[in-house]
């Protein structure tokens, strides 16, 4: 099993004495706050951006995140931490929680990878520096994004970080100019979010796979290992196009 590691803070609060902010740290990532102040939020309603979403249960709050998150992740980083305090603020929320010790919120400790490493069941890869969208940045940003998030992630380890995974992860998510900052940097394979069996034509930093959610059970997970749910899905678009 691989897990794939996003470091910054992008709020910068020296929170944390390590340079690896997140990691050992109480700051939480972006999308975490959002999660964090839709579960504390004593709000029915939330209406943000011209939009507005039903708060009544946990479904309809995770509903409203995974809304809210699509439309955040492409904005930059001032204006993304600008739209979570007006969000936080609709919610009537502390923008700037403490994430108590044992919070499902809380990130990674040091002590946990170097237990989850020496355990031989999972390896760690790198997924930039700031969880950015490649395809939006110069060649010069991918190439300190990914950079920094390979160190970062030897560092945890102490042993060369080999593998990556794209933010997001689709196919307009990274282009070329990321394919060439991975091989220089020698990833030897790193993942999308695209579905699909992965053949031996398969690209090594373009490779496939299905996103396996707490919502997935165990019928559902056998359906997508055997690529059953892809080929369906594929065969029903094509008939639909055609
Ligand atoms: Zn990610």
């Amino acid at each position: 099993m691989s897990l794939f590691l996003s470091s910054v803070n992008t709020k910068c609060r020296p929170r944390s004495s390590s340079p690896l902010t997140f990691v050992d740290s109480i700051d939480i990532p972006w999308y975490c706050r959002l999660n964090h102040a839709l579960e504390s939020t004593h709000q029915a309603a939330l209406a943000w951006g011209g939009d507005s979403w039903d708060l009544a249960d946990a479904k309809k709050k995770a509903y409203a995140s995974s809304v809210l998150q699509e439309k955040l992740k492409y904005l930059s980083a001032y204006e993304l931490n600008a739209a979570l305090i007006d969000i936080m603020k609709q919610l009537a929320v502390d923008p700037s929680p403490v994430v108590p010790d044992g919070s499902p919120f809380q990130m990674l400790r040091t002590s946990a990878i170097k237990a989850m490493r020496t355990s031989g069941l999972i390896e760690f890869g790198a997924h930039t520096h700031t969880h950015a969208i490649l395809s939006q940045l110069s060649f010069e940003e991918q190439r300190r994004e990914i950079g920094r998030s390979l160190e970062e992630v030897e560092e945890l380890t102490g042993e060369r970080c080999a593998f990556f995974a794209y933010p997001n992860g689709h196919a307009e998510d990274y282009d070329e100019k990321s394919l060439l900052v991975l091989k220089a940097a020698g990833v030897e394979a790193a993942l999308t979010t695209l579905p699909g069996p992965n053949e031996t034509t398969t690209p090594l930093l373009e490779l496939r796979r299905y996103p396996v959610g707490a919502n997935v059970n165990l019928a559902t997970f056998q359906l997508m290992v055997h690529h059953c749910l892809y080929d369906y899905r594929k065969t029903v678009n094509f008939r639909l196009a055609v």
